[in-house]
Formats: C-alpha cells, sequence, structure tokens
C-alpha cells in the first residue's frame, strides 16, 4: 500500500461511497444522513471530492450493486487517490467481502479510507482491524437473533408482529411500555367497510360458486378498490391470498414462512437490491396461531377453498398443452404472445399477453389470437427448410452480408439521445428522492414514482447494450465455409424428420431468437448454428432454457436469417381443420 504524506494529503482528490439498504433506513440511517458525516470528515481533512458512487436501498450482502461496481471501475482510470467511506459495513456486511474490495483497491494503490475507524498503521493495528470485520459480523448475528426471539415470544404471549393488517382490519399499534397503565400491544381491530366486502367476496365463492375472475368483475362494476394498487382494480393473486388467509376465521399466523434466494428467478442477469428475494413455507408445526377477530365463518371459508380447488382443476387456464414457441413469440405491439386454450382442446392461440395483464381493464392491443398448430408447424417447416438446404443457407448469408452494408450507414439506435434520455430520467429520480428526503412524499409514493421510471432507465439501458452486442457481433461473427454448409444441411435432412416434441422444442430454443406476428405474416429471426456435429439437447433442461433471457450466444460459426411466413386465413367456426391430438 502507498501511504501518502501528509502535504499530499491536502487536496486530496478522493471519491466516496454510500450505502443503505431501504429495510434498515431506521437503524442504518438515510443516506443523506451517512454522507452528511462523509463531507464533515472529508472538509476537516482538506480533501476534494471528485466523484461520488451512492446505492441507496442496496442490502450489503451482495458486492453486486451498480454504484460500487461502478466504482471499482473507475478505480482503473486513477480519476482519484483515495475512496472515502462512513464505515466498513457500507462496503459489505462480511469482514471477508470487505477485505475483497480492498484490498482490490489497494493493489490499484487507491486508499480506503472510513470516516468511523483510523487506518491501522502498524501491523497489530491491521490484524486488529481485520478482526474488528468478525466481530461485527457477531455483534450482528447476535442482535438479529435477539430480535427474532423477541418476535417469538411476542407471537406466542398472541400478539399481532406485522405492523400492516389484512384486507378487513385496521392495525391499532402498540401504545405505551409495559407496566404502563394504558399500555397495550399492536393489534388487529375489524374495520367496517372492508370486512363487508371480504364477506361479500367469501360469500360470492362459497355460496355462489363464483371465479377469482368473476370477483375481479364484480368488484370493478361496484367500483371496489383495494387498498393499494396503481391499476385501481384487483388481481386475481391478492384475491386468492385473500381467500385462503385464516386470518379471518380468527387465526392470525406468525412464522409461516421464511426469507430464501430464488432457486428459479425470473430475473438472471443483473443487479439485485435483496439477495433472498423469495420466500420459502416453513412446516405447519412451526408456525405461532395468534388469535384474531372473526370475519368469516369456518364453514364458508372451506367452502370457499373447495370451490377454488374446483375451479382450479375444471379451468382451461390449467393447460398442459405443447407449444413450441412458448417465450419465442412476440406480439406486433411489441409485448409477448403466451400460449392458451382448452385442455386437451381442439383450438390453441397464442395471444397478445397485454390482454391479460389489463384485465379487468379494457385490451391494451386488439390484435387477435393467431392459432398454436399452426403457427407452430408453418414455423417448424420453415426452419427445416431452411437448415436442410445449402441453397436458402446460402441466401440468408447473402441477405446478411448485403444488410450489413446498409447498417453501417444506419445505426440501430441513436446512443447519444438515448443516454440523453437516461440522465433526464436520473434526475427525475433524484427530484423525488429529494422529495422523500426532506418528507415531501412517504416511501410508498416514492415507490410508486419511482418504479417507472426505473423501468424506463432499464429499458433504454437494455437498448444501449443490445445494439452494441449486435453492432460488435456483426464484426465479429465468423460465417462458415460452403463445404461446411454443405455437410451440415445434409446432416440436419437426415436427422431432422419424425422429431418428438421436446426434441423439436430445443432446436427452436437454440435457433429461434424471436417469432414477430404482424399483419398476418410471421416475422421469424435466428442464427443456425452451423457444426459439424448437429446436436441440439446441449440447451435444454426440463423444458427451461438456460438463457432465460434470449442471450444470444454467438456460435463461432452461425447464420442469421430471417423468415417471413404468410399466415392463411382464419379459421372458420365448425370446420375440423384436424388439429384435434391425437389420443
Ligand atoms: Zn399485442
Amino acid at each position: 500500500m502507498s501511504r501518502l504524506k501528509i502535504s499530499e494529503k491536502i487536496n486530496m482528490l478522493i471519491s466516496i461511497y454510500g450505502r443503505v439498504s431501504s429495510s434498515n433506513q431506521e437503524n442504518e440511517g438515510t443516506i443523506e444522513t451517512q454522507l452528511s458525516a462523509v463531507y464533515d470528515y472529508a472538509s476537516k481533512n482538506g480533501y476534494t471530492i471528485v466523484q461520488k458512487y451512492i446505492d441507496n436501498g442496496w442490502s450489503g450482502d451482495n458486492l453486486a450493486r451498480p454504484g460500487l461496481d461502478q466504482l471499482r471501475l473507475d478505480a482503473k482510470k486513477k480519476l482519484w487517490k483515495a475512496v472515502l467511506i462512513y464505515d466498513p459495513d457500507r462496503l459489505a456486511r462480511r469482514g471477508a467481502w470487505q477485505e475483497v474490495v480492498i484490498e482490490e483497491l489497494q493493489e490499484l494503490e487507491i486508499e480506503v479510507l472510513f470516516v468511523t475507524i483510523p487506518q491501522p498503521k502498524t501491523d497489530e493495528e491491521k490484524i486488529m482491524y481485520k478482526m474488528r470485520g468478525v466481530f461485527t459480523e457477531y455483534e450482528r448475528m447476535k442482535i438479529k437473533e435477539r430480535f427474532r426471539l423477541g418476535k417469538v415470544r411476542k407471537a406466542n404471549e398472541g400478539h399481532i408482529i406485522a405492523s400492516e393488517a389484512p384486507y378487513g382490519y385496521d392495525f391499532v399499534a402498540k401504545n405505551g411500555k409495559r407496566g404502563d397503565a394504558d399500555f397495550h400491544q399492536g393489534y388487529y381491530k375489524i374495520n367496517e367497510y372492508e370486512s363487508q366486502i371480504v364477506r361479500s367476496i367469501f360469500s360470492w365463492v362459497a355460496n355462489d360458486g363464483m371465479s377469482l375472475r368473476c370477483v375481479i368483475r364484480k368488484l370493478q362494476e361496484l367500483e371496489i378498490k383495494p387498498r393499494k394498487s396503481k391499476r385501481g382494480v384487483w388481481n386475481t393473486s391478492t384475491l386468492s391470498k385473500l381467500i385462503r388467509n385464516r386470518t379471518y376465521i380468527g387465526e392470525g399466523y406468525y412464522g409461516v414462512s421464511y426469507a430464501v434466494v430464488p432457486t428459479n428467478p425470473i430475473k438472471k442477469e443483473g443487479y439485485k437490491k435483496i439477495k433472498k428475494s423469495s420466500r420459502r413455507s416453513k412446516p405447519k408445526s412451526e408456525w405461532i396461531m395468534i388469535p384474531t377477530p372473526k370475519i368469516i365463518d369456518v364453514k364458508i371459508f372451506s367452502k370457499a377453498a373447495q370451490n377454488l380447488a374446483a375451479n382450479f382443476l375444471m379451468s382451461p387456464r390449467n393447460t398442459k398443452n405443447e407449444y413450441l414457441l412458448t417465450g419465442k413469440i412476440w406480439c406486433g405491439c411489441g409485448v409477448r404472445r403466451s400460449g392458451e386454450g382448452p385442455q386437451k382442446g381442439k383450438h390453441l392461440y397464442y395471444r397478445c399477453t397485454g390482454r391479460v395483464k389489463n384485465f379487468p381493464l379494457p385490451p391494451s392491443c386488439f390484435e387477435k389470437g393467431v392459432n398454436a398448430r399452426i403457427v407452430d408447424s408453418l414455423v417448424w417447416k420453415g426452419i427445416c427448410e431452411l437448415m436442410s438446404s445449402p441453397e436458402l443457407l446460402n441466401k440468408q448469408i447473402e441477405r446478411w452480408y448485403n444488410c450489413r452494408e446498409n447498417r453501417k450507414y444506419a445505426p440501430v439506435i441513436n446512443y447519444d439521445e438515448t443516454k440523453m434520455e437516461i440522465s433526464k430520467l436520473k434526475d427525475q429520480e433524484s427530484r423525488f428522492l429529494k422529495a422523500y428526503a426532506i418528507g415531501a412524499i412517504n416511501v410508498e409514493q416514492l415507490k410508486e414514482y419511482l418504479g417507472p421510471i426505473k423501468e424506463k432507465i432499464t429499458n433504454f439501458k437494455n437498448q444501449i447494450s443490445k445494439s452494441k452486442s449486435e453492432s460488435d457481433s456483426i464484426i465479429e461473427m465468423k460465417l462458415p465455409e460452403k463445404s461446411q454448409i454443405e455437410i451440415f444441411s445434409n446432416k440436419t435432412a437426415e436427422v431432422i424428420k419424425n422429431l418428438n416434441f421436446i426434441v423439436k422444442k430445443a432446436i427452436v430454443r437454440n435457433v429461434i431468437d424471436k417469432v414477430v406476428v404482424v399483419n398476418g405474416e410471421l416475422q421469424v429471426y435466428g442464427f443456425i448454428p452451423v457444426t459439424s456435429d448437429v446436436n441440439v439437447f446441449t440447451d435444454y433442461r426440463n423444458g427451461a432454457s438456460i438463457n432465460r433471457h434470449d442471450v444470444m450466444v454467438y456460435s463461432t460459426s452461425s447464420i442469421p436469417f430471417t423468415l417471413a411466413i404468410t399466415l392463411p386465413p382464419p379459421l372458420q367456426r365448425g370446420v375440423d381443420y384436424g388439429f384435434r391430438k391425437a389420443a
């Protein structure tokens, strides 16, 4: 490590790093309080801050944070000589991880300074410094455990732990301290208006046999809104949780589930604010029952559960149909299409999910569903023909060459403009954060405002990286030799007849990037990996692709292709087109 002389430290250019997790702002303080301590320290020591890196709302359980990543990247550019942080905990929760970052920065001759602890100078101090990390970890575990035990004890005494009551109740917060005359623990009180609605919902399901979607429609007609929702309408998951919530029959529970790292996350790449974002149920024997005021009779409650279970079994949505293009087919409006149709039904459709998502509000897209059997067979036929014909493959190579020439003059997106948009959004974001910091808006409002902004930023960033990777791939892509194509197509022609569904789907996943349904036409985009060995099993496991998010893996020699397939006219009612599945 390079130690700077005192004289050099005056006016030393430094960067600062700050982090607070969203769940723990009460204990950790807001990012502003943390930073003001950092600014004080910097000015007292005569440092000049040239760069700020902030992770607001990020857990320290994970080193993958956008601010910290940027800091580590910039460290290599040597824009500043040191980084100042409030305390090592801000860097990472675990001592070992703190060490990882500190060592990495020190190797780049960048000093890591903390406001709360003096820099270790002697070897002894350095050892103590490292030990400190171990002790804080131990302290934290101890505090966590004490909190947990406190909650368990409270639950065992029959007191409510949660601070937010389920729909139908109000939460009356704890008052005073133990021993005070007017002391009471927090409890649920029946909310007259909401409880009446809960009773109606249960009655509709239990007595009238309504499905959850019917209930949603009914609530919509009656203009009964859920407590919080951006769209102002109920959704099936909220309702199905409500129907199963035993609080309504007087049994509140504590300790039903615990947080885990998701095993099959929807988003694989990118940053995660919280590592344990998924929940797993505990065995019922470990649940702690807390008595609550009853809203629903036990008989009605179990009748509703029975009816819902029966509905689910009979539901046409509970499909086990085979769709070749799952996850690959898109609507012209830019939204995914998904397979839908009755179980073992004649007619299965790929429908725009914009329709489903908006329910019960009017759909945002009016594109018609397309018959899945027809689309599957047309697309399959198309790629089979292409893969087994050297002429067609060579034509695709030619097309790609021409298109590349054009692309040189027309970039896919305008980087500068997109970056401008991002920075505008970031300004908006920081205005809301400031509004929150001075108390002009609350956390809920903040979340509501920031959600769409964050989404837009991610979209723009994706556009940039996608477009960059596209243009990179154009430069890097190696096309197969003519002889290779010949061998490949001959082999494919042999193999591709009489494949079962699983293998077909594996090929589709490997080869097709996207199918877009637009104006009665299917536009198919993809890459045909031309290898000497026609092996299609590598990318397919238990029906789930490893590359869930279309991260295109460009094979060293692959042929990009596009196909345009015209759809036949819509099917007519009452005609059997022979799509019925063989029994
Ligand atoms: Zn659509």
